[in-house]
């Protein structure tokens, strides 16, 4: 096999295999070498992918060294371009054994008899995919793809090679006749990617390719690839995700644009698994790193007239809301004018205020199509972009518009649910806390207390007195007027930190947090006295207002129900010492 220290002739056939010959031709300066093979099978022999004009000379004097031209009876033709086939004509003078065919796919057939060849074609189908030369055997196995449908390859059974046309061809600027490594794969990644119109279709040829032994993969174009490296370059190939053929027109720069391809892809993949939009733009920050000159990154959305959110490589994409600068803001605004198109939804312009250029993705709403967010790459220099890049960054505008649509669904969710969560621990009538969050912050309370015993904490609970004479007297809307007024009493008396709960009724409790009894006391006194002075407008203005009040202390391991109660028995003993007053629970 071909190795540093003996290169082969190239003027001379090379066995690949036992009785398996390479007898191309390398071309010079060209990374695009053809290849053809012959199978030496007494006068069942077989000739593969004859090749062009370019190399038919030297095909036929390696040939002929081999064997002699009337041992060929089978010519395979695996698909139909001038590289593999234009030699037909001049073959067709040589061959002369009346028993000789052409074996290829009808869709082929269908090109090559306008060749107007003496030869006869049998179509490989109607051998149901199976060659009997001689007693050996070859079995076709279509491979449709590249810029033809009727592409196939062709696997003998006995030596295990696999002659797999342009499925497994390379680029290679230094050629080998033989894969030197696993980077021969980045050989083939470019022919693949970039002829391979989709992922699809090459997946489904390499999963019909992958039962067969296959000991050695002899391409058309680029390197034999020996049996150690099969496995891995199936597995690699299988992975690989083609389309820059479609997307290639004006770029020829394969090597890039593959690469281009390749940060696209990785891009979709993180999108799928990644559900942090934050691991989101970290990956796109990093993959468009590589792409442009980036300064920063950051990805505008707008959710209403002036309502935006900002997500920025400067705070690692914390989402926050911000209205965005000026020239950002223009973009919103004619959103479709702005700047110098590489494609649509993808332009340059220049940030005026931060003195930069930029690159502009437009993020679209998927219901409505409209731009409704803007991924801004600030750049450390301009730059110019081909339209293929334009076309690979439109496309991560288009996956990364669903990034972020999810995200802002996430962001109303987490809106309403805070709403909700609002309602549920506010009392609508007073505004003061309710039972519900009582419970839930005291939870948290008492266990900084259980650990830290210096923490104080104090409850004071209060109860109308005599309320039930002025929904009696005035009706239900004035006590309602009352209970509101009281509810300002606490608000306003206690500090932020304190936790003013209405239990329910005109009954209320006052969390206060590193409060010592006197403390408590005195708050309490001064709620106390506030609603003896109360006055209030309307049909109560001249009726007088008291509360009663018990004062308790928690202490570590004391359950809520325990604080609340004591407060509860010193409240009692308030209204029965006569009411409009605070009474401290006595401890035993
Ligand atoms: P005491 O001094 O013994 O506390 O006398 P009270 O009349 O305040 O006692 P009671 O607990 O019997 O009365 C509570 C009254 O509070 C009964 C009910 O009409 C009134 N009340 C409870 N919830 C509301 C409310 O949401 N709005 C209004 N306006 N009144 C309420
Ligand atoms: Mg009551
Ligand atoms: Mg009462």
């Amino acid at each position: 096999m071909e190795s540093e220290t003996s290169i082969p002739d190239w003027n001379q056939p090379y066995a690949i295999a036992d009785k398996i010959w390479w007898v191309g031709a390398p071309l010079q300066d060209d990374s695009f070498q053809c290849h053809t093979y012959l199978i030496e099978n007494g006068t069942e022999s077989i000739l593969i992918d004859p090749g062009s004009m370019i190399n038919y000379a030297a095909m036929i004097r390696k040939v002929e060294t081999i064997l002699p031209l009337s041992h060929i009876r089978w010519v395979i033709c695996q698909h139909q371009d001038p590289d593999i086939t234009a030699s037909l004509p001049a073959l067709d003078q040589l061959i002369t054994r009346p028993d000789a065919m052409v074996l290829t796919h009808w869709r082929a057939i269908a090109l090559l008899k306008h060749y107007n060849i003496r030869l006869p074609f049998q179509c490989i189908e109607k051998m149901t995919w199976r060659l009997d030369a001689g007693g050996r055997a070859i079995q076709f196995v279509f491979t449709p793809y590249l810029h033809f449908p009727g592409a196939f390859c062709t696997f003998d059974i006995e030596s295990g090679v696999l002659f797999s046309s342009d499925l497994f061809g390379g680029f290679t600027e230094e050629w080998h006749l033989f894969a030197q490594d696993e980077s021969y794969f980045e050989a083939m990644r470019p022919f693949h990617e970039h002829y391979m119109p989709s992922q699809t279709i090459l997946f489904d040829g390499l999963l019909k390719l992958s039962p067969l032994p296959i000991r050695m993969i002899a391409p058309q174009h680029g390197s034999i690839i020996p049996e150690h490296l099969v496995r891995f370059m199936i597995d690699r190939l299988k992975e690989l995700d083609c389309g820059l053929f479609s997307l290639a027109q004006s770029s020829t720069d394969v090597q890039r644009l593959s690469r281009l391809n390749l940060l696209l892809r990785k891009f979709f993949k993180d999108l799928v698994f990644v559900r942090e939009f934050r691991s989101v733009l970290e990956t796109l920050a990093q993959l468009a790193g590589q792409l442009l000159p980036l300064d920063g990154l950051d990805i505008h959305w707008q959710l209403d007239q002036d309502e935006f959110l900002l997500w920025s490589q400067d705070n690692h994409y914390q989402r926050r809301q911000e209205m965005p600068q000026a020239d950002i803001l223009t973009l919103f605004q004619q959103p479709e004018q702005e700047g110098d198109w590489a494609v649509r939804g993808v332009y340059l312009c220049f940030l005026v205020e931060e003195r930069k250029p930029a690159l502009v993705l437009h993020l679209r709403d998927s219901e409505s199509g409209g731009v409704k967010g803007l991924a801004v790459f600030r750049l450390s220099k301009a730059i110019v972009i081909s339209q293929e890049e334009g076309q690979i960054l439109n496309r991560m505008g288009e996956a990364l518009s669903v990034a972020a649509m999810r995200e802002i669904m996430h962001y109303q969710l987490e809106g309403e649910r805070q709403r909700y969560y609002e309602r549920s621990i506010r009392d609508p009538l007073t505004n003061l806390y309710t039972r519900f969050y009582l419970r839930e912050a005291a939870g948290r309370l008492f266990e900084i207390q259980d650990r830290d015993s210096h923490t104080q904490l104090a409850f004071a609970a209060f109860d109308l007195d005599f309320f039930k004479s002025v929904n009696d007297t005035y009706g239900h809307g004035a006590g309602d007027d009352v209970l509101r007024a009281l509810g300002q009493i606490l608000l306003s008396e206690t500090r932020t930190m304190d936790i003013p709960v209405r239990l329910g009724g005109e009954e209320f409790l006052l969390l206060m947090v590193g409060s010592n009894i006197h403390d408590s006391m005195d708050v309490a006194e001064r709620i106390r006295l506030r609603v003896e002075n109360l006055v209030l407008p309307g049909v109560l203005s001249g009726r007088k207002f008291t509360i009663s009040a018990g004062v308790s202390l928690r202490h570590p391991k004391e359950s809520l129900e325990m604080v609340m109660e004591k407060a509860d028995v010193a409240l009692y003993q308030a209204k029965h010492g006569g009411r409009n007053r605070v009474v401290v629970a006595s401890e035993d």
